[in-house]
């Protein structure tokens, strides 16, 4: 028998040596050194599981109980809207539901899937989101003051008055708009970018949608966001301590930045749903609409790479990829020249087909290039 001497083999693994393997102990002792951190690891996810399960009552996750009734209610106003325009349907509770909760829907495997997969990647896959998120915040943030980290310069708030107010009313103003520029200038390069549309496209592959639909996506599409968008927030929080001295606040809502409150609170989860709500005439170039993001999940040949923008439309409509049809008529969600049954079948296969797509990809990069297109085919 081969002597498994991990000590000599990788001695640069110190942990490893003595602590986790060793010749006396042998295999018995890896497996109780090693217990505690599988422990650990398991107690993470239970508490994660938990956790996914407190989304309704947390206010800072979009399917908060508030969010969700806020949608509903204007879920009711279209559903008013469209029969009276219809003129024949009576109004009622059982006909709103089943406009609420349509068979179209409920009736497909992507929207089951989406069920499936929320519990899955938010278990699974947010525990590292949330890990990355925290290092690049903090990293960034300490970087550009050079001095301390975020948990100690956030204790270092003065006592309020109404500079202070105006401070960070302004801070809030400013630092949400460059993030969100920022995730703009994402979420082009996302769907412009061959491996990066690869992940990203997991996201599209949704071919009905309801609010949970929101939480399918790739853990690297999470990541490559966070990434972004972390580093965006922490050198901005980094330019406002230097330059006033402290870490200003944002004025907040249950916990909730006010701006981003108003956006979740004004039909946030209609985003992603079938239910069409778009602000009248150019109202929606200002304040973003579920119908902005219902053309972006659109595989209609006009509807491609259109309105990347999260929270503030001016973005598309500045870089000249806005568009908002009247109507739905032409919006079908799903990939571009998708057709029949989607691989995108099951969580694992969400997890795995961007890996395997790139894949073949480095393979027949020498033969052929233009495979690689993204989602626009026009582009
Ligand atoms: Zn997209």
């Amino acid at each position: 028998m081969r002597n498994h001497n991990f000590a000599e083999k990788w001695p640069q693994l110190g942990v490893i040596r003595g602590t986790v393997y060793n010749q006396e102990t042998g295999l018995t002792g890896m497996i109780d050194a090693l217990f505690p951190y599988v422990a650990a690891t398991f107690a993470a996810f239970y508490a994660q599981f938990w956790r996914v399960l407190a989304y309704p009552v947390t206010s800072g996750q979009r399917v908060f109980w508030l969010y969700l009734l806020s949608s509903m209610v204007f879920a009711y106003w279209v559903y008013v809207r469209r029969s009276k325009a219809s003129g024949n349907s009576p109004r009622s509770l059982r006909s709103f539901a089943t406009f609420l909760f349509p068979k179209e829907v409920w009736s497909h495997s992507s929207a089951w899937l989406d069920v499936r997969y929320f519990f899955f990647h938010q278990v699974l896959g947010k525990l590292l989101y949330v890990i990355v998120i925290a290092i690049i915040l903090n990293g960034t943030f300490q970087w550009v003051t050079g001095g301390p980290n975020l948990v100690k310069a956030t204790q270092t708030v003065p006592s309020p008055t109404w500079v202070s107010f105006v401070v960070s009313f302004g801070y809030m103003i400013v630092v949400i708009a460059i993030v969100d520029f920022v995730a703009y200038i994402l979420h082009y390069l996302q769907h412009k970018v061959p491996i990066l549309w690869e992940f990203h496209k997991v996201h599209h592959s949704a071919e009905v949608m309801h609010p949970l639909s929101n939480y399918r996506e790739h853990p690297i599409d999470n990541i490559a966001y966070a990434v972004g968008t972390g580093a965006a927030f922490g050198a901005m929080m980094g330019l406002a301590n230097n330059y006033f001295g402290y870490l200003p606040s944002m004025p907040e809502i249950l916990g909730v930045p006010l701006i981003l409150f108003l956006f979740n609170i004004a039909g946030y989860n209609l985003r992603h749903s079938h239910v069409w709500l778009r602000w009248p005439g150019r109202l929606s170039m200002i304040f973003p609409s579920p119908a902005h993001h219902h053309v972006h999940h659109s595989r209609h040949p006009d509807h491609l790479d259109k309105n990347f923008a999260f929270v503030f439309p001016m973005w598309d409509v500045l870089f000249r990829t806005y568009h908002m049809p009247e109507s739905d008529k032409d919006v079908e969600f799903g990939l571009y020249g998708q057709q029949g049954e989607s691989e995108y079948s099951s969580c694992w296969r969400l997890y795995y087909i961007p890996f395997r797509n790139i894949a073949a990809k480095q393979r027949a990069a020498p033969k052929s290039k233009d495979d690689n297109a993204p989602s626009n085919p026009k582009a």
